[in-house]
């Protein structure tokens, strides 16, 4: 493979030519469970890791091993690791950086799984955590104590869509000897490489963008590779946490449109997002690459291109909310995103529903805030479904107006 390819280029030609034994063009599938080896010596040394191979699937698989190295070399990593989903990625990374009385400091707009994490299962191995608003950096610095072991971010967040300067939090971090791990779900490498800025570890959901047409749970860890090998060993393996190879198969088939999907979801997602700025029923739109992001800047600075996730607020709050997702005809009621499909969600009643409604505010996530996915079907349909729902919100609005 020529190093001077772009991306568009490499990762259509991506499949390890070491590898194409059979001159296969796309990836084939080794479903084995079991490997054998030529004496027992060689079985002990594979196990120990000091020669590579696969000896057992609960531990890695061929064809996962595939797909990590196209993981790996996507992000600019050492090594990666893929897992049965990005839960599995975010608590791994977390559990192999701490340990019974450390401390995580968090962004304070997390996904929801992420918080679950933290609130429920990390109290019960001795790990504390302060979610804090890491958009400024004296209260970030501020906030670390003695046993803060990791700082975690996720940029752009959801559903807030709020961008923080990696750069910055890895000088922070690396002054005061912190692990910097990045949520980079709502990127993908393709429009962000958090390694490349300072990042220790980067994770996945690749249930959204990475495989990209909501077929498949999964989820992936990059860093260095010891770090990387003692998760696989010590962590996932123990857990039983990876990922198989019919996903892997389905995840590098998808690799391959990556660059175009991302391209047309995120010029779906500017004009969805300039269309609703100007709407005289939306109260706020959050997209960083509008002019009115309070860090469109930064992310100019940081991001190859904006994304394709809008948040937006209407007027009316919660029922609003609700009537407005109730009312669409083409996009999709649903929990997910990253998929082809225009998909939508009431963060307040669904995603975040388990975070109470008090603690919800501060976190940015109003009562009529509507997180869009959007999607590869034509903008100009996504658009006109958006306004026949903005639009019998309003004639409801009038109808009672005039009743009371
Ligand atoms: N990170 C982000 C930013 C997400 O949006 C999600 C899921 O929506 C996850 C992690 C968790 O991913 P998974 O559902 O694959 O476990």
């Amino acid at each position: 493979m020529k190093s001077s390819w772009s991306t568009d280029t490499s990762i259509i030609h991506s499949l390890d030519q070491e590898n194409r034994h059979t001159g296969v063009i796309s990836q084939s599938i080794t479903p084995a469970v079991a490997y054998s080896f030529s004496n027992s010596e060689n079985a002990a040394a594979v196990v120990l890791g000091e020669i590579e191979g696969t000896y057992y699937g609960r531990y890695g698989n061929p064809t996962t091993n595939e797909l990590e190295r196209q993981v790996a070399k996507l992000e600019n990593g050492e090594a990666a690791l893929g897992v049965s989903s990005g839960m599995a990625a975010i608590s791994i990374s977390l559990l192999a950086y701490l340990q019974n009385g450390d401390h995580v400091l968090v962004t304070k707009d997390v996904y929801g799984g992420t918080f679950s994490f933290l609130k429920n299962l990390a109290p019960r191995f001795g790990i504390g955590y302060d979610y804090i608003d890491c958009t400024d950096h004296d209260i970030v610095e501020r906030s670390i104590k003695e046993n803060t072991k990791v700082l975690y971010i996720e940029t752009p967040s959801n559903p807030g869509l709020t961008v923080l300067d990696i750069n910055g939090l890895s000088a922070i971090a690396k002054k005061n000897n912190l692990t910097l791990i990045i949520d980079n779900t709502f990127m993908t490498p393709y429009l962000q490489k958090p390694l490349e800025m300072g990042a220790d570890v980067v994770v996945h959901s690749g249930t959204k963008y990475m495989n990209g047409h909501g077929d498949v749970i999964a989820g992936f860890i990059i860093g260095k590779q010891t770090e990387i090998a003692m998760m696989r060993k010590k962590i996932m393996g123990d857990l039983g946490q990876n990922l198989n190879a019919w996903e892997s198969y389905l995840i590098m088939r998808g690799l391959k449109t990556l660059p175009v999907r991302m391209k047309r979801h995120c010029d779906n997602a500017l004009a969805i997002a300039e269309f609703l700025e100007q709407h005289p029923a939306i109260k706020k739109v959050s997209y960083p690459g509008l002019a009115s992001h309070p860090q469109h800047e930064l992310a100019k600075r940081q991001m190859k291109a904006m994304g394709g996730i809008v948040s937006f607020e209407l007027k009316g709050g919660l029922s609003s909310g609700q009537q407005f997702i109730d009312n669409l005809k083409l996009g999709l009621i649903s929990f997910s995103l990253g998929d082809p499909e225009t998909l939508v969600q009431h963060p307040a009643s669904m995603t975040h529903s388990s975070i109470p409604s008090e603690e919800r505010i501060k976190y940015g996530i109003t009562d009529g805030l509507i997180r869009l996915s959007a999607g590869l079907e034509d903008s100009d349909d996504i658009i006109a479904d958006l306004k026949q729902s903005l639009e019998k919100i309003a004639n409801t609005q009038t109808r009672e107006l005039q009743h009371n």
